[in-house]
């Protein structure tokens, strides 16, 4: 089967929509500190842009690997920690976690209460996507770039089978 790639978004709506969500992040936290922890791999360039639009203190910046959907377009639905920050990384601080995309919810939902088991101050969600429509699990996410529709998401970090990562814009595949 082959696949069309149709643009979503553009770089100029992305940057503008990293800059909006950095002045509300400044807002919320003033001249607290801040440690951002990424979900890998699709939140890398994400967080990469974000994190260079705030300007208060950035304490640490760490990663969380959950298992992915692999070289399948439909979430497995099954979500476990593959790689871990250090506990001693979230306890005591304020916390935002930053996910490319919310689908079923699963993964984010996972996430946040594994960190919480490392007791940070304070614990948020900032999420570039959120696809509402095939939600399984409620999540309630702080820092929202953009709601989109029920596609297959690639560019921007977002991969399929870890191809189109390097795609500066956001995209969507669509099968023929
Ligand atoms: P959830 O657990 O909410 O169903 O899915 C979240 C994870 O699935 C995200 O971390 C993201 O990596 C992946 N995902 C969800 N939707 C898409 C999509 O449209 N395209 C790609 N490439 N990955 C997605």
């Amino acid at each position: 089967m082959s696949r069309n790639l149709i643009h979503l978004i553009s770089h100029t709506e992305i940057a503008s929509t990293v800059k909006r969500l950095a002045l509300e992040i400044e807002r919320d936290y003033q001249d607290r500190s801040l440690v951002l922890v990424g979900i890998l791999k699709g939140s890398f360039i994400f967080l990469a842009d974000l994190v260079r639009e705030i300007r208060l203190p950035i304490n640490n910046i760490e990663f969380i690997r959950l298992s992915s959907y692999g070289a399948s377009m439909v979430s497995s639905g099954q979500t476990q920690i593959t790689m871990s920050p250090p506990a001693e990384a979230i306890a005591g601080q304020n916390v935002i976690l930053i996910e490319d995309i919310i689908d079923t919810g699963l993964t984010t939902n996972t996430a946040l209460r594994y960190l919480q088991n490392f007791h940070p101050t304070s614990l948020k969600l900032c999420c570039l996507l959120d696809k509402p429509a095939r939600r399984q699990v409620p999540v309630n996410c702080d820092y929202l770039g953009f709601t989109i529709k029920d596609l297959f998401i690639v560019g921007y970090g977002i991969d399929f089978d870890q191809k189109y990562r390097q795609l500066p814009n956001i995209c969507y595949l669509e099968e023929k």
